[in-house]
């Protein structure tokens, strides 16, 4: 897509730091890291979210997030990675181009992926149920 930053990123238009590229993704480290070594998996082909991947390329994406969070953690030594994936602007999507971060967390650091977790009750999370499945 020609306004799309992720593509103009994946075509070389606009430079990037690639720790990772085969003909399906490229992984390049975030801009804006939220702590050491953060990555984003990005397919070279234009998808907006999840909803516009195949199950065929959501499963070929996935197995390049799992290499490339074995090169993180080889390459930084880790203490345990994030993956994070948000679809629409609600869930906090600012590149609409279906990416993956990767993010290297390390014992005490300061990254903050935290929400409030109020208990739901038995009642309520069977409505739910219900409303999900039909
Ligand atoms: P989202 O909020 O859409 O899940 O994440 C978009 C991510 O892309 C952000 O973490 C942001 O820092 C990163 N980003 C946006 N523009 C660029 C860019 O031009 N280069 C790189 N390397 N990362 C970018
Ligand atoms: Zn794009």
């Amino acid at each position: 897509m020609s306004d799309c930053i992720f593509c103009k990123i994946a075509n070389g238009e606009i430079p990037s730091h690639k720790v990772y590229e085969d003909e399906c993704c490229i992984a390049i480290l975030d801009v804006c890291p939220v702590a050491k070594g953060h990555t984003l998996v990005i397919p070279k082909q234009h998808a907006q979210d999840l909803f516009a991947l195949s199950e065929e390329e959501a499963a070929e994406i996935m197995k390049r997030v799992r290499h490339v969070a074995g090169l993180l953690s080889d390459g930084l030594k880790p203490d345990g990675v994030n993956l994070m994936q948000n679809n629409g602007a609600a869930a906090g999507q600012t590149v609409m181009h279906f990416h993956m971060h990767v993010i290297p967390r390390f014992a005490g650091d300061d990254v903050k992926i935290n929400w409030h977790m109020p208990q739901a009750d038995t009642e309520t999370l069977a409505a739910l149920c219900k409303e999900i499945t039909g």
